[in-house]
């Protein structure tokens, strides 16, 4: 069951999680040209090898490590993640969409500092 970020990774992005996965399976990466653009990081469901690397990394609590443990407020995130794909425009824009949907659906969420949002979930 493969890991997911979720949204105190958004208005973070900092990429400690991409430096730490041994098989660079979180996209986009800051040298890509889809960084700038993305809200988000997305892991890549297939090539995730849940190791957990990456959720001591997040300083922001952002990774669970499978779709059991995403908390409700969270779930519609494993869609985005699962959907992703680098260099895929279509891709992006459909995972991208999902998150513009939690954005705007959950205010009391995203109101919260990103440091402080996880223990709301
Ligand atoms: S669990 Fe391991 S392989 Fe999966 S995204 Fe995190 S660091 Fe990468
Ligand atoms: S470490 Fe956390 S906040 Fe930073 S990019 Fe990765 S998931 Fe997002």
């Amino acid at each position: 069951m493969p890991f997911v970020i979720t949204d105190p990774c958004i208005g973070t992005k900092d990429t400690a999680c991409v430096d730490v996965c041994p098989v660079d399976c979180i996209h986009p990466r800051k040298d890509e040209p889809e960084f700038e653009q993305a809200t988000m990081l997305y892991i890549h469901p297939e090539e995730c090898i849940d190791c957990g690397a990456c959720v001591p990394a997040c300083p922001v609590t952002a990774i669970y490590d499978s779709h059991d443990s995403t908390p409700g407020s969270q779930k519609d995130l494993i869609e985005a993640n699962t959907i992703y794909r680098n260099g895929d425009a279509d891709a992006m824009a459909q995972a991208e969409a999902i998150v513009h949907t939690h954005v705007s659906s959950h205010p009391e969420l995203m109101g919260i500092d990103p440091k402080e949002r996880q223990a709301a979930h």
